[in-house]
């Protein structure tokens, strides 16, 4: 059964990658180094292909940085999911602008009754009174930020979020959060993402309450396992999904979630 589900989902994402008119080799492998160079044959297609686009890389200096098809209306439910947990007041995001998930977020934040506050990472002071003064319920940033960030409201005597929505970039997940985050008093939900706004791993409800790196499995991908990686295939509602994208780490299962869901958690090798 395995098997021919692995079967369908890498016919399935290289058929997709021959009608973009973009097509790969059979044994296409992706990295983080080459789906720049990989992406870069299918950019001359995106203007005429129905789609949103992610960037390929976190790095916005990126030498081979270009654009990755993402569905149009896709809308973040595990995003949504945790907002709606967290009680739907305003979302402040300091998420850098280059991952341009400004409109799934903001579909996001309409299906938890949200508001968007873009705050730019450098200014932590007009993101401190917007935590303070505007009804900012949640903070969303990746993790060196929300670190940074939580350290300058606690050194000004702002008060903290009552949330954080933290998204780890898949090769630099913490075994345990950082201070002051992990001492704080405010919730805390974590996804995965392989790409910019491409979420991987994410958290239910019941999982962001143990405020620990444990995570599901997001929909639409296929997992294989090697001696010391992961590799996925998908998300399978993509235009042109990630084909054997090799992630430094495995993935150690756990018990099921009252949500039904598997659990798991990231172990890196040396
Ligand atoms: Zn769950």
């Amino acid at each position: 059964m395995q098997k021919e589900y692995d079967h369908t989902a890498l016919q399935t994402a290289l058929q997709r990658w021959a009608e973009a008119g973009a097509p790969l080799p059979d044994d296409i492998r992706m990295s983080r180094k080459n789906v720049g160079e990989i992406l870069k044959k299918l950019e001359p297609k995106i203007p005429s292909m129905q789609c949103a686009v992610a960037p390929s890389s976190f790095n916005p200096k990126e030498e081979h940085l270009c654009a990755y098809p993402r569905p149009l209306g896709w809308d973040w439910p595990s995003c949504a999911g945790l907002l709606q947990h967290f009680g739907g007041k305003g979302v402040l995001s300091r998420l850098p602008l280059f991952w341009q998930v400004e409109s799934p977020l903001y579909r996001a934040c309409q299906a938890a009754g949200s508001f968007i506050f873009l705050n730019d990472k450098a200014n932590m002071p007009l993101g401190a009174e917007a935590v303070r003064s505007a009804e900012i319920g949640t903070v969303l940033t990746d993790l060196d930020d929300a670190s940074a960030f939580s350290s300058f409201l606690l050194a000004k005597n702002y008060p903290l979020p009552e949330a954080w929505l933290i998204v780890h970039v898949a090769e630099h997940i913490p075994g345990e959060l950082p201070f002051p985050l992990a001492n704080s008093p405010s919730k805390i939900g974590q996804e995965v993402h392989v790409l910019p706004g491409v979420p991987i791993l994410e958290q239910c409800s019941t999982l962001s309450d143990t405020k620990k790196p444990l995570f599901h499995r997001s929909s639409g991908y296929y997992w294989e396992t090697e001696e010391k990686h992961t590799l996925i295939t998908g998300p399978t509602e993509d235009p042109c999904p990630l084909i054997r994208f090799e992630l430094s780490f495995l993935l150690e299962e756990h018990d099921e979630c009252p949500c039904g869901q598997e659990i798991v958690r990231t172990v890196t090798l040396p």
